[in-house]
């Protein structure tokens, strides 16, 4: 029997989905996606190991040995139903490992309720983010954890010129400097001794509202 103990199963070959998978293929994880649409599976085949099932169906789940599976990613987002069965299917079998998209608060609150270890809310998330880069504060903004963020600024004014010691950034505003890119230079990580100036980029870390102050200064 082929050794499944490391694969991941993607269900949903929609754009979320197809993108996860590829990405995970293309990574060397041995991946199998499943949809129950024959011309996306067709679509996909090339590319991916896929197979048509409908997920929502014990039966099908149990031809394809979905126990065999660590992690699962159910990217179903044209059914709430379909995505909380299919979770719930995969739960059933033994998957603890899943990872499944939300499309709203509602179905966010089901999938965690029933037991789904990560859940995705890839289109909130986006928009945030979206929010952030507009803003112009930012150039690069991710969400760690809750408020927690990473994220990449031009140098406030009030530092420049000024070493990350001198002028404490983590005593007075709490977050940490993780790196600094000047204009034609490599990366460098946030050492004490180094100097922000006014054209570099600095990567930081630490919560929104400390960044924010930050930021003004
Ligand atoms: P996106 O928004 O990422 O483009 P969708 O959420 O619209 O994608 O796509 C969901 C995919 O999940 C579709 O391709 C659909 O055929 C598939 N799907 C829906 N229900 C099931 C199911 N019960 N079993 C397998 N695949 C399913």
């Amino acid at each position: 029997m082929a050794d499944n103990s490391r694969s991941i199963l993607v269900v949903g070959l929609g754009r979320f989905g197809s993108a996860v998978a590829t990405t995970l293929d293309a990574m060397g994880q041995d991946v199998l996606a499943v949809d129950k649409n024959l011309e996306l599976v067709n679509r996909w085949s090339s590319q991916i190991p896929t197979v048509q099932a409908d997920m929502t169906d014990v039966l099908a789940l149990e031809q394809l040995n979905v126990s065999d599976f660590n992690t699962a990613i159910v990217a179903i987002g044209d059914s709430v139903e379909a995505s909380v069965i299919t979770t719930g299917n995969l739960l059933d079998a033994g998957i603890s490992d899943i990872w499944a998209k939300s499309v709203s608060q509602e179905h966010a609150r089901i999938l965690q309720r029933i037991g789904a270890r990560h859940i995705i809310n890839a289109e909130t998330d986006a928009g945030k983010r979206v929010g952030h880069l507009v803003s112009g504060n930012y150039l690069d903004y991710i969400e760690i954890e809750g408020a927690h963020t990473v994220v990449k600024i031009h140098t406030p004014r009030h530092v420049s010129g000024y070493s990350i010691e001198d002028a404490k950034v983590h005593e007075r505003y709490g977050i940490t400097v993780v790196g600094i890119k000047s204009p034609g230079k490599e990366f460098q990580y946030g050492s004490k001794e180094l100097v922000m100036h006014r054209n570099d980029e600095l990567i930081l870390m630490g919560k929104e509202d400390q960044i924010e102050r930050f930021i003004r200064g």
